[in-house]
């Protein structure tokens, strides 16, 4: 059947990178969503039947391809040896006018990789995948995005029996940290230099490889102030789960905070809290110092350690912007930095809902604030400091609130939402799904029929427990 035109690249790189795989279908496809992607790609000319087919794996396209990538990793600070997509199949890439994007199926069946796992993805998990890949592009921070959403009616075995679903996703690139160190863990010097030029060339508009890795250290320095400025907490930072792009990717035990806990841990099965939301900034480094060495051969030891070095004063730089903005503030003050950090210690220290103080502070009537937390001393104290910098600037304080709402949303994905979504889905209906992609694309605005959810999550809905197991 003809569909879009493929560009089929990175199956040009050796053979040691790839399998190719067939797909495993799920039981009755049912597609409960698609977004516009769906034309961005081309592919508005399949029918519905035809695109549910084809990304369950029951009808090819000319031209696609399926295959599962060979990548390694350091899991909890651990070698862990060969990873690969264990249950992603890639489909193709494609050249549109948003840049060349990759469709990949999660939960499409055994690969060459599985290992322990059964290839499969649930619907619980693939919902939460859904709605925060969306929820981050509305909160304009770099992640994957996805495509569509099929649900089936397999019986899949995790802590309980659940139902099987595959999630489309869509990137420019699959390329992990992990593909690097597959390469030079296991001596594949070949294909590590393809890997290199390739993701160069591709990606990153040919520039020296020591251009590139400054890139990705950028990237990912910033990416770390966009997830901290939102309180978003990943929970399985390993190096097969970090993007060579700088996108936020394999959404799994994620959280946002809700009660302000800086060592908040959303992932259940990280006891040690290696991945805990205030640890990102320097597990992102680590795990930058992980893919560097893999560059040992082409680029001089010390250039990779000043490359390295610039990682620091970039995220603090992106972390104090972020925090000013958040703030409302554009002057630049030297105690800006230490005023943001000191009101999330105060947030934390009085457990304040973190998404709900922020917008508060953007409202001309903190009233509903002092209404719902009382009189708080530490807060009223930060107050009347953050009163005194805001002393030093100009412009009126409408213009001022106007610009904190386009950077503090209103509406974030809190456990409970991705719940009452899942339930919904689970018994066939996308209506849900649907309000909440619609308030997750523009989080910023109001959108009044949803106005409880913007208030600090109520106590029965909170401390929902999220496991590794999805
Ligand atoms: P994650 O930490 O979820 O990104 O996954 C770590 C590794 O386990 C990756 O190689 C995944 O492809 C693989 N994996 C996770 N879940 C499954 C599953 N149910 N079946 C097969 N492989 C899986
Ligand atoms: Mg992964």
């Amino acid at each position: 059947m003809n569909g879009p035109e493929f560009d089929n690249t990175f199956a040009k790189l050796p053979r040691i990178l790839y399998e190719e795989v067939k797909p495993t279908p799920i039981k009755n496809a049912r597609l409960v969503h698609v977004t516009k992607l769906r034309e961005t790609l081309g592919l508005g000319s399949l029918s519905d039947d035809e695109l549910t087919g084809w990304l369950n794996g029951e009808i090819q396209l000319s031209g696609e391809q399926r295959i599962a990538t060979r990548y390694a990793g350091h899991q909890f600070g651990v070698w862990a040896g060969q990873l690969g997509d264990g249950r992603a199949i890639s489909l193709g890439e494609i050249v549109t006018n948003a840049g060349r994007l990759e469709i990949q199926t999660k939960g499409s069946g055994l690969t060459p990789f599985s290992r322990m796992g059964d290839g499969k993805a649930v619907i619980r998990s693939s919902v939460r995948e859904y709605l925060c890949s969306e929820a981050m592009e509305g909160l304009k921070i770099p992640t994957t995005r996805v495509l569509a959403l099929l649900i089936g009616e397999d019986k899949v075995q995790r802590e309980e029996i659940e139902r099987s679903a595959v999630v489309a996703r869509v990137m420019p690139s699959n390329i992990r940290f992990g593909h690097f160190e597959m390469c030079f863990h296991f001596e594949k010097q070949e294909a590590l230099d393809a890997l290199i030029d390739y993701t160069r060339k591709t990606f990153f508009n040919d520039v020296s490889v020591e251009e590139m890795l400054t890139e990705v250290v950028t990237r990912t320095a910033k990416l770390m102030a966009m997830w901290m400025g939102v309180g978003f907490n990943h929970g399985v930072m390993n190096s097969d789960n970090m993007s060579i792009m700088g996108l936020t990717i394999d959404y799994g035990p994620f959280g946002f905070l809700e009660d302000t806990d800086l060592n908040y841990i959303c992932n259940h099965s990280d006891q040690q809290g290696r991945y805990a939301y205030s640890q990102q900034p320097s597990i992102g480094m680590w795990n930058l110092e992980r893919l560097l060495i893999c560059f040992m051969n082409r680029v001089p030891k010390e250039k990779l350690e000043s490359i390295l070095g610039i990682y620091p004063e970039i995220f603090e730089k992106e972390f104090t912007r972020i925090g000013r903005e958040k703030l409302g503030l554009k002057l630049e003050q030297e105690g800006d930095n230490l005023l943001f950090t000191r009101l999330l210690q105060v947030m934390d220290k009085l457990s304040l809902d973190f998404t709900f103080t922020f917008r508060q502070l953007s409202n001309e009537n903190m009233k509903p604030f002092w209404d719902y937390y009382g009189n708080r001393e530490e807060m009223k104290e930060w107050i009347t400091q953050y009163e005194a910098r805001l002393a030093l600037e100009s412009g009126s304080t409408q213009e001022r609130y106007t610009r904190m709402k386009q950077v503090n949303p209103k509406y974030i994905l809190k456990n409970y939402i991705a719940q009452e979504v899942i339930v919904d889905v689970e018994q066939g209906n996308s209506g849900r799904l649907n309000d909440w992609l619609k308030v997750f694309y523009s989080p910023f605005e109001e959108h009044t029929e949803f106005e409880k959810y913007a208030m600090p999550t109520p106590s029965e809905h909170k401390h929902y427990e999220v496991s590794c197991s999805s």
